[in-house]
């Protein structure tokens, strides 16, 4: 099923959507672990599930073949393509590949640049939106694009960074998922921000729920999200015991998802790292809500 019509399916019946996010393996090694955790997240019934594609800029062999686990498992899928370290043969191949999975549902991204090197000038897709274009020219696939509450760290302003998302969002994006944020806050004034230059497309809220510390060191250095003092001093607090910190930054997450449902925000993306446990703990703490 397509992701805009899973979304507008539920909103009609005043129901949240509720999606999770998986990583496939790197190499062979970890595929039946990854296959095994993959199948025990979708066991718990999101409305989709996606799967990331490579890291830094990369590719990866095994996103489809994750996805189609996923599929076969009765969710569905939402498969991940990065585009700036590949030709235009490369990704025409791989949405060929997308398609003849039988899987409609692409999250078109550029990709990192990977860390220290110069801007790729020669790249063939230097943007999304290009990669967006490309993906319509294959055939009728829901297109969904990132976004940044915070802003994208390359872009200059936010008035710049607002007016490529909606670049994307003319050339064909169906909804937008974000950045993760850990102040719901920043998401409420972000949503405010781009309704008014014309974006009217849903927005899902991604929420990492943080269960160890040195990963709160990790995204703040990719990502720069800005860390609520609340935030902090749970980190602080707990960081040096695994199991309280995982029970902490789920409650967290929690907490900060049960905010944005009572505030109208009804598409909750959930970064649970390959965790079918993390998964399961935050399906059953709003049991009754989603
Ligand atoms: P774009 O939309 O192309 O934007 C990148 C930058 O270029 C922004 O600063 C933007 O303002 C600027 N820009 C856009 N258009 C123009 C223009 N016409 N002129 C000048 N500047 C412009 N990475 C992976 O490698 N694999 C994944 O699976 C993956 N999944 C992700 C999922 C989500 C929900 C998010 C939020 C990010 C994900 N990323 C992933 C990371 C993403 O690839 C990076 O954040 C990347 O730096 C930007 O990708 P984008 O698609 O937002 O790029």
């Amino acid at each position: 099923m397509r992701v805009i019509d899973i979304i507008n399916a539920n909103k009609a019946k005043d129901r949240p959507t509720v999606s999770f996010e998986v990583f496939p393996p790197k190499t062979t090694v970890n595929f039946d672990n990854v296959m095994k955790a993959t199948g025990e997240i979708a066991k718990l019934q999101p409305d989709f599930m996606s799967v990331t594609y490579g890291a830094g800029g990369g590719t990866s062999d095994f996103t489809v073949s994750v996805a189609e686990n996923i599929k076969n498992c009765g969710v569905t899928p939402l498969v991940h393509l990065t585009c700036v370290s590949s030709t235009q043969a490369d990704v025409a191949r791989q949405i060929e590949k997308i398609k003849n999975s039988g899987m409609e549902n692409i999250l078109a991204l550029r990709g990192d640049i990977p860390d220290g090197s110069p801007f790729p000038e020669n790249a063939q897709f230097k943007y999304a939106s290009q990669l967006i274009r490309e993906i319509k020219k294959h055939g009728d696939f829901c297109i969904g694009g990132a976004c940044y509450p915070e802003k994208h760290p390359e872009a200059p302003t936010f008035a710049d960074d607002i007016r490529h998302i909606k670049e994307k969002v003319d050339a064909g994006c169906d909804f937008l998922t974000t950045q993760m944020f850990f102040d719901n806050n920043i998401l409420y004034n972000y949503l405010y921000k781009i309704r008014e230059a014309g974006i009217t497309i849903p927005v899902v809220a991604g929420i990492m729920p943080v269960t160890n510390a040195k990963q709160t060191e990790r995204i703040c250095k990719i990502s720069g999200n800005f860390l609520p003092q609340r935030f902090k001093l749970i980190t602080d607090k707990f960081g040096s015991c695994p199991d309280s910190m995982k029970q902490a930054g789920i409650a967290y997450a929690t907490e900060q998802i049960i905010d944005l449902l009572a505030n109208g925000v009804s598409c909750i993306h959930i970064y649970c790292m390959n965790s079918p446990d993390v998964a399961r703990k935050i399906k059953e703490n709003l049991s009754y809500i989603i």
